[in-house]
């Protein structure tokens, strides 16, 4: 499939258009952003890794029946991808208090909850990405409410899914955001990317970080953490 105009540029990933209309390619970058854009840097590698490990986890998705926009892994840092209308909602779950959690309800980081949270804000950058709840999101309609309900099953699929995956790996998924989108013909499929950027990702015998988490507070080895969490994945995707 050949790579036609540039859409889009955002801040970890390029988008450009096929000769299909229906398909897509993502490129992933390097560039790593946090704080609504305000820290920038660069994860020497990222891009590499989060495309792989976004595809093989889509992968393991469809496998357990979550539709995902996932066609074609193309090189290192481009996937082939079903066109979608992105659903402008970040769907957040969480298993354990971490960030905005965390510093949001004044409680510390690691508290297990005895089951997953989830919670969305609107995608609007020029607004911060606001939290929003589902009247919120159907008063602004962003979303039907059929479509809030196939994302939240999708989304709790999702983290049942991930969560055993992880823990096989010796990870503990603590939280993640998702982008879901909608199909030509309407059809709600998980979209954008699962990496370390959008998961939390601790070693479940030492609590390490081995994500994003390392850049955003300044922690340092971030290529390494990243360099572990896929040799984690590439150790047992092929089984799951
Ligand atoms: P951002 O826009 O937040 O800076 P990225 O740099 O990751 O994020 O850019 C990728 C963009 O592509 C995002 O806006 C995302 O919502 C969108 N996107 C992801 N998957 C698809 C898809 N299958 N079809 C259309 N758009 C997509
Ligand atoms: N997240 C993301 N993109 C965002 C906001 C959050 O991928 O724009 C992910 C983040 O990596 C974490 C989870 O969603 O895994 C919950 O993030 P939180 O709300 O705690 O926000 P943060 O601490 O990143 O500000």
């Amino acid at each position: 499939m050949k790579k036609g105009a540039q859409l889009y540029e955002g801040k970890a990933k390029k988008v450009y258009a096929t000769e299909d209309p229906e398909l897509l390619i993502v490129s992933y970058k390097d560039d790593a952003t946090a704080f609504n854009g305000l820290k920038r840097g660069t994860i020497e590698g990222k891009g590499v890794i989060n495309n792989k490990m976004s595809n093989a986890l889509m992968r393991m998705l469809e496998k357990r029946g979550v539709p995902t926009h996932f066609v074609e892994e193309l090189n290192d840092r481009e996937t082939l991808v079903k066109k979608v209308s992105i659903v402008p909602l970040e769907v957040i779950i969480r298993n354990i208090s971490a960030g905005s959690f965390a510093k949001n309800y004044g409680v510390e980081e690691g508290i297990v909850f005895d089951a997953p949270t989830i919670e969305f804000s609107y995608k609007n950058d020029a607004l911060g990405d606001p939290l929003i709840n589902e009247y919120h999101a159907l008063a602004l309609k962003l979303a039907t409410p059929k479509e809030i309900e196939t994302i939240k099953r999708y989304a709790f699929k999702v983290n049942e899914e991930l969560k055993k995956f992880w823990l096989s790996s010796g990870v503990t998924l603590v939280d993640f955001k998702l982008e879901f989108g909608r199909l030509s013909d309407g059809k709600i499929v998980l979209a954008d990317e699962i990496s370390p950027d959008t998961c939390r990702l601790w070693d479940s015998a030492t609590g390490k970080k081995l994500d994003k988490d390392r850049f955003r507070r300044d922690l340092g080895g971030v290529e390494d953490a990243y360099r572990e969490i896929m040799d984690r994945l590439e150790k047992n995707i092929e089984e799951a």
